[in-house]
């Protein structure tokens, strides 16, 4: 008999089983076409999905440790009035995953950005004015970062073609963060969402 369990919307859970675009009532039907094509093949370029997706990115000088934020900044131009900065000094790779990242929160999290000026790496300035700079809505809410993960793995690495590379890359890690032209760390938590290690 199998094992019943409990399970919440928890890191663990969202790693084991990893993002699917499929079903999630909170992805517009016009986005999962554009994801779904994107996700067809390997040579998609993330900045025009953002684009598409009503988002500018932007290279910026942010601090060492911060990857990249979401802002509202209608003055900018994109078609949502949010855009994407993103660490001018990130390698390519992590500057990828970073605005794949931020797509994640733009598309799941919309109704949370609402009521918000930013997000990631800077405080909410709208509710929270006069908060420690220090204190980062990303360590507020574990489950939104796990699935802007989880969605940004699923972009890059995409299942239908991730786990014929495994096979045909033996598993070598670094073999298969190039042809995806991700980070190795980022292919070791899909092969551990999609349980190959
Ligand atoms: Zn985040």
């Amino acid at each position: 008999m199998p094992e019943v369990q409990l399970v919440r919307c928890d890191d663990r859970v969202q790693l084991m089983r990893g993002f699917s675009f499929k079903g999630d009532p909170r992805i517009a039907d016009w986005q999962r076409t554009k994801l779904r094509v994107f996700c067809s093949a390997l040579d998609g370029n993330v900045v025009h999905l953002a684009n598409d997706l009503g988002l500018k990115v932007f290279e910026e000088d942010l601090l060492p440790y911060e990857r990249g934020f979401l802002e509202k900044a209608p003055s900018l131009g994109s078609q949502s009035g949010w855009v994407v900065r993103i660490n001018r000094r990130d390698r390519p790779e992590t500057q990828k995953f970073t605005i794949a990242h931020e797509v994640g929160h733009f598309v799941l999290h919309g109704a949370r950005l609402e009521g918000l000026d930013a997000l990631d790496g800077r405080v909410n300035r709208s509710t929270e004015g006069s908060l420690d700079p220090f204190s980062y809505l990303e360590d507020r809410d574990r489950v939104m970062e796990s699935e802007a993960n989880s969605f940004a793995a699923a972009l890059l690495m995409p299942k239908n073609l991730f786990e014929p590379a495994f096979n045909r890359l033996s598993g070598d890690v670094d073999a298969i963060a190039r042809l995806f032209a991700v980070s190795d760390s980022a292919v070791g938590r899909r092969l551990r969402e999609l349980g190959l290690r």
